[in-house]
């Protein structure tokens, strides 16, 4: 550090390129806009405040929360109500993460034996390929159809070639919003011949969970976040699985990754999960008006989507992330990333005045 300070920037860049791996220089940081000002819809938060009630529960928690000490290790009371709210078999268990970001990081880890591969589809959640190149894995990336529905055979082929030690399944997909066919997810767990972990980020707002499957298929795990349920500001994700993975890959959680104030937070969002669980429904119903005044708009090809948010197709998509950003509202832009979501911008469901806001600003931008 010292070193690097002073010494003149050409030759500490020199110094630091030849500490660091080249995979990590050749790495873009998770890029995060500034959205001071704008109507947050880029990332699949929840819209929606807690009711005051419980707001001044949680302010009477927190003013009595022992911050001096280090938080619980093993999380024994939020983990109870994790499980019961997941609706857990007997038997089954779970392994908290600070977000399921950090989860991902940690199945990496745990299976990157040399030349172990991770596989995802693509395009998916970028944190899959991120997280296999700074662990050093090996990714391979099986493209969806054109309409970003799942390829079946060629994801079985590329499990027959690869032999993924590790596979990623978005369920529902971010950023495309769609569920892949049950059935076919059953497939690629069946012809897998390493681990399969299905992520649930988005479970709130689809018809379908892969939960029920765990205690059938010793090869899985679902992984879920409380991000996209409104505790996106906590950090708290879990993976759902059987003691005998979540034992082993316990060792390489770091400890107290999970703090105090997130335990007890979300403890008490978890006994007013119906709270949450209510707002989603409001988000479910929204999306649906959301993606029919969507469609009307000529020009523009809406993806039907499970989750809380829209991926759409337009031309002149950048003008138009751009004419939105300046009209306040701030959503996702895909431009000039992956190749197959070219023109393709993606807008999270918000409340209805935001949902009013946005459609406004797009027709004006869109004209
Ligand atoms: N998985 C998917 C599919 C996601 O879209 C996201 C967030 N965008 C995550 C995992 C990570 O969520 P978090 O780290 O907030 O728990």
């Amino acid at each position: 550090m010292y070193l690097i300070r002073f010494m003149p920037s050409n030759s500490a860049f020199a110094f630091a390129s030849s500490l660091l791996r080249r995979e990590v220089l050749e790495l873009h940081a998770y890029h995060v806009p500034d959205s001071s000002g704008c109507i947050k819809l880029d990332a699949m938060e929840n819209p929606y405040p807690l009711p005051l009630e419980l707001r001044t529960e949680i302010a009477a928690t927190v003013a009595s929360a022992a911050i001096n000490r280090y938080p619980d290790p093993v999380a024994t009371t939020l983990k109870k109500k994790i499980c019961d709210v997941t609706g857990l078999q007997a038997g089954m268990e779970v392994l908290l993460g600070n977000g399921s970001d950090e989860l991902i990081q940690l199945l990496a880890m745990a299976v990157n034996k040399p030349g172990a591969t991770l596989m995802g589809v693509e395009p998916s959640f970028v944190m899959y390929r991120m997280i296999a190149t700074f662990t050093g894995m090996r990714y391979v990336g099986v493209p969806l159809r054109k309409d970003f529905s799942l390829d079946l055979p060629a994801t079985l082929a590329a499990i027959e070639r690869e032999k993924p030690a590790l596979i990623f399944m978005a369920y529902p997909n971010n950023p495309t919003g769609n569920l892949f066919p049950s059935d076919d997810m059953i497939k690629i767990i069946e012809a897998a011949n390493g681990l399969v972990v299905v992520d649930e980020a988005y479970y709130a707002f689809a018809r379908d969970s892969f939960i029920p499957y765990l205690t059938r298929y010793s090869n899985l795990l679902v992984m879920r976040t409380f991000s996209k349920l409104g505790m996106a500001g906590l950090r708290l994700g879990f993976l759902a699985g059987s003691a005998l993975w979540l034992g082993q890959l316990e060792k390489l959680r770091l400890p107290y990754n999970v703090g105090v104030l997130p335990q007890l937070v979300a403890e008490k969002l978890l006994d007013h999960h119906d709270v949450l669980l209510r707002q989603a429904e409001q988000i479910k119903q929204d999306r649906v008006n959301l993606y029919r005044l969507m469609s009307d708009m000529s020009g523009v090809h809406v993806y039907a989507s499970e989750a809380n948010f829209l991926l759409f197709k337009v031309a002149g998509a950048s003008e138009i992330f751009a004419g939105l950003k300046q009209r306040g509202v701030l959503i996702k832009s895909f431009v000039g990333g992956h190749p197959m979501l070219k023109d393709c911008l993606r807008v999270t469901v918000g409340s209805h005045e935001e949902n009013e806001k946005f459609i406004a600003a797009l027709r004006e931008t869109i004209i």
